[in-house]
C-alpha cells in the first residue's frame, strides 16, 4: 500500500434501538432491521475498517505512523460513526483517560460529539442531568429517580453537541447523527428505561457511574452550538471549526463549486453525508469514510457535499 486517500470500509453494528436508516438513507449494504451503528472509520477491536480493501485500519496505523504524524498514541486515536436510533438508547456516562486507565484496563477514557443529520419535530435528547450535589445525585439514583434525574433539551438538524467525560447523555428515538469520538468503547449505563432485552433488563452500572458523573452538570449552552449560529459563522469551500478539545478538532466541510485547501494536518478524517463531488478527481458520495494522510498535500473537492472532518 502506498501513501494516498485511505477509503474505509464501514463495520455496522445491530443494536436494540437500531433500525433500517442506515441501509435506506446511506445506501449501506446492510441487512437487518436492527442496525444501530455505522462505524466509518474506526481502528477498534469491536470494529477495525478494512483501508482500501487491503488491510485493516489499526494495521496501517502500526505499520505507518508516519501517516499519521507520528502521534504520540499506541493506536489510532478516534472513532467516527454515524448513529441511526429509532427507539432511545440507554442513559450512560463515558469515564476519562485517567479513570479508564486504573479501572478499564488501560483503556482510553471516552470524550465525544455529535452533529445531528437528522431530527423530528420536537426533537429532544439527554445532555446533562438536574442533580445540584453528589448527594442528591446518590439519592436521585438510590430512589430511581432517573427521569426527574436526566436534563432533556431541545435538538434540531445541523446542531453539534459536546458530551465531555462525566456528562451524562443519551441519543432519543427518531435522531441520525454523526459521532467523533475517543477510540474507546468504554460506557457505564445508568438508566435504561426499564427495558428487557431477551426477557431480561440489560445491566447497570451505577457505582462507576456515580463515581465518574459531574456534579453539577455543565449549562447546556456550553455544549450545544446550534445550526443557526454554525451557518452563519461558517464559510463555503473551507474547513470551518466546530470544536477544539485536547481530544479532537472537529470540523463542518461545506462544498458548493470548488474547495481547495492545504492537508496540513497530522492526518484528517472525512465523513461525506451529504452530496456528492471528486476529491483530487476520486469520486466521493453521502456515505463514504476516508483519511487524507500526513504530508498529503493539496486537497481539491468538486461538487456539492457535506462534510464532517476531524483530526487530533
Ligand atoms: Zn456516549
Amino acid at each position: 500500500m502506498k501513501k494516498d486517500i485511505l477509503f474505509l470500509s464501514p463495520v455496522f453494528t445491530h443494536n436494540i434501538w437500531g433500525g433500517t436508516g442506515l441501509r435506506e438513507n446511506f445506501g449501506y449494504e446492510i441487512e437487518g432491521d436492527d442496525i444501530g451503528e455505522c462505524w466509518g472509520i474506526a481502528a477498534h477491536e469491536n470494529g477495525d475498517c478494512l483501508v482500501n480493501g487491503e488491510k485493516k485500519l489499526s494495521e496501517v496505523y502500526r505499520e505507518h505512523p508516519d501517516w499519521f504524524g507520528n502521534i504520540d498514541s499506541d493506536r489510532f486515536p478516534l472513532l467516527i460513526k454515524i448513529i441511526d436510533a429509532k427507539d432511545d438508547l440507554s442513559i450512560q456516562v463515558h469515564p476519562d483517560d485517567a479513570y479508564a486507565k486504573e479501572h478499564e484496563n488501560g483503556s482510553f477514557g471516552k470524550t465525544e460529539c455529535w452533529y445531528i443529520l437528522s431530527a423530528p419535530e420536537g426533537a429532544t435528547l439527554v445532555a446533562g442531568h438536574n442533580a445540584k450535589t453528589q448527594e442528591e445525585l446518590r439519592e436521585m439514583v438510590r430512589e430511581g429517580k432517573f427521569r426527574e434525574l436526566i436534563r432533556e433539551i431541545p435538538v434540531s438538524v445541523g446542531d453539534f453537541i459536546q458530551i465531555d467525560p462525566g456528562t451524562v447523555h443519551a441519543i432519543k428515538g427518531g435522531l441520525t447523527l454523526l459521532e467523533t469520538q475517543q477510540n474507546s468503547d468504554i460506557t457505564y449505563r445508568l438508566y435504561d428505561y426499564d427495558r428487557l432485552q431477551n426477557g431480561k433488563p440489560r445491566e447497570l452500572h451505577l457505582e462507576k457511574s456515580m463515581d465518574v458523573i459531574t456534579v453539577p452538570a455543565k449549562d447546556p449552552e456550553e455544549q450545544v452550538k446550534r445550526a443557526k449560529d454554525i451557518e452563519r459563522e461558517k464559510k463555503p469551500n473551507s474547513l470551518c471549526p466546530l470544536h477544539e478539545c485536547g481530544k479532537y478538532t472537529v470540523y463542518l466541510l461545506d462544498v458548493e463549486g470548488t474547495a481547495s485547501f492545504p492537508q496540513d494536518k497530522n492526518f484528517l478524517c472525512m465523513s461525506v453525508f451529504e452530496g456528492e463531488g471528486k476529491l483530487n478527481g476520486h469520486p466521493v458520495r453521502k456515505g463514504d469514510h476516508l483519511i487524507l494522510p500526513f504530508g498529503y498535500g493539496e486537497v481539491t473537492i468538486e461538487g456539492t457535499l457535506r462534510a464532517i472532518c476531524s483530526t487530533v
